[in-house]
């Protein structure tokens, strides 16, 4: 059994901070308790931070960890730092993946401190939606004060949004406006897109993850459709006061598709009034549009020009990584088991939007249910007949090896080898400069499949490629001539 640190701090351990000890300790124990293939996954990629009154603070990977650390092993490392140290300790989670929770840090002293600050810090409830399912459902809420309804889906979180290119800064605004509302430059926020890339999946998020962080704050998310709707029968009713003092008492006011309000002039004179209050006071609004501000006809110049005071933040089109990756999420979360290249043909093909991408991935279930067929590349492409006209199959890197290395007469493994012969140097650029061009794979990925170079080797090679092709009217050819095979070879 391992021995309390008290006991065996003196001489072996830094007594300044003796962190690291206690966790090697914890884990020896730790590694005779569990699988090893456990082990290997939820502890050997946890690092000790400090240890200091009577708190251990250990570093994990992302947020996901902490709730799995919590769930499945809470009982086992509090009993083994127990018995190392002598004494019951608290443990305090810092979540490395600062993407999601800027600078938190989740602490865990007492049982009931560890639902008080699960309610304040992780607005995410701590049951798998499955048992296989790595997504977890934010379907925990703060309660919202009296008389407030915020109107969110708790479907939509930041959990489940996935981050790509195309959304990383409007995701980024708006995790910094959820996480101090009304306290950032970004106000208001301007989320605009087109239709189907995320706007009001955002925006929700951003809504409910304020609501599991701060206590009684009052948020309420509208579509301009109802509040123009509401405002009508405000009017009618004999009730606008009413209708104006409840909009103007929030603390977090998001405003869906504003577009709708084009040509509603009562309506929009309404809003700017609102927005004006609300901003004067200090509090956040959040918005949405389907196109750039200035491209917006109907709408009140001094609506449009308050915009301005705060962030316009836009969202584009998916690229392929990140279309892939949010077919996995949706087959994941519904359960289902779809193969790698079935994902990877309908990302491919479906490029305009993510409604219809989940548009798609819905059809092939139904298909293959009523149907009784698999889930296969071929009913895929009937499925995408109906909806894409020039269905493409996706080009991998590994043909575009095969036909470059075909093309200078080089044996495949040679590219992806260590070799710093001229010719082959030569290939490999190309051969990365084309996988960038036709497959949208990330750089990382790029340098994993020319045997494990990294991304700024990636980026050296494409620049090089692409400063010969200006200057050398042969090796244009050349690059050409390849990049024509490789389209060929796919069908394009
Ligand atoms: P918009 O409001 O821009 O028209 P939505 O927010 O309604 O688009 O998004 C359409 C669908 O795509 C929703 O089901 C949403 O959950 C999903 N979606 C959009 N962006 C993402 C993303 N980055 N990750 C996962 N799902 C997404
Ligand atoms: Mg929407």
């Amino acid at each position: 059994m391992a021995q309390p640190i008290t006991d065996t701090m003196t001489g072996t351990f830094d007594e300044n901070d003796p962190a690291e000890a206690i966790w090697s300790n914890c884990l020896q124990t730790i590694k005779e308790k569990i699988n090893t293939q456990s082990f290997k996954t939820w502890f050997e990629p946890v690092r000790p931070l400090k240890y200091n009154n009577d708190e251990l603070t250990i570093e994990v990977p992302s947020q996901f960890f902490y709730e799995w650390l919590e769930e499945h092993y809470y009982q086992l490392i509090q009993t083994t730092l127990h018995q190392i140290i002598g004494k019951r300790v608290g443990l305090v989670y810092s979540v490395r993946d600062d993407s999601l929770f800027d600078n938190q840090t989740v602490l865990f002293n007492e049982e009931e401190d560890i639902q008080k600050s699960k309610a304040a810090a992780i607005p995410f409830n701590d049951t798998p939606v499955n048992d296989t399912a790595k997504i977890y459902v934010a379907n925990f809420q703060s309660k919202p004060p009296a008389g407030v309804n915020p109107m969110l889906n708790p479907r939509y979180t930041f959990e489940n949004f996935i981050k790509g290119d195309s959304n990383q800064f409007a995701r980024a605004a708006a995790l910094a406006v959820a996480n101090n509302p009304g306290g950032t430059s970004f106000n208001p926020l301007v989320v605009y897109g087109g239709v189907g890339l995320g706007k009001t999946h955002l925006v929700q998020a951003l809504g409910n993850q304020a609501l599991g962080l701060h206590k009684n704050i009052r948020v309420c998310y509208v579509s301009s459709e109802k509040f123009t709707i509401d405002f009508v029968d405000a009017i009618q009713s004999d009730r606008v006061g009413d209708f104006s003092s409840y909009y103007r008492s929030m603390d977090l006011l998001i405003v869906d598709d504003i577009q709708f309000f084009s040509g509603k002039e009562k309506t929009q004179d309404n809003f700017f009034h609102t927005f004006n209050t609300l901003h004067q006071m200090g509090k956040q609004i959040v918005l949405s549009i389907d196109r750039p501000p200035k491209e917006l006809r109907g709408l009140d110049e001094r609506l449009i020009s308050r915009f301005q005071w705060g962030l316009t933040a836009d969202i584009q089109a998916p690229d392929l990584e990140t279309r892939i990756a949010i077919l996995k999420l949706k087959s994941e979360s519904d359960d289902i088991d779809i193969p790698q290249e079935v994902i990877e043909f309908i990302a491919v093909n479906v490029t305009s939007n993510i409604r219809e991408l989940e548009g798609c991935l819905i059809s092939l279930l139904a298909k293959a249910s009523l149907e009784n067929k698999d889930i296969n590349t071929d009913l895929a492409r009937d499925v995408l007949r109906v909806v894409v006209s020039d269905v493409k199959s996706p080009i991998s890197i590994e043909e575009i090896q095969r036909i470059v290395c075909e093309y200078f007469n080089i044996p495949d493994d040679l590219i992806r080898a260590k070799t710093r012969k001229q010719e082959i140097v030569n290939a490999r650029q190309i051969g990365m400069y084309l996988v960038k061009e036709l497959t949208n794979s990330s750089l990382k990925t790029i340098g994993l499949h020319f045997g494990g170079r990294d991304h700024s080797t990636v980026i050296h090679s494409c620049q090089t490629v692409e400063e010969q092709m200006k200057l050398n009217q042969r090796f244009r050819d050349t690059v050409s001539q390849i990049r024509r095979k490789i389209e060929i070879s796919s069908g394009r």
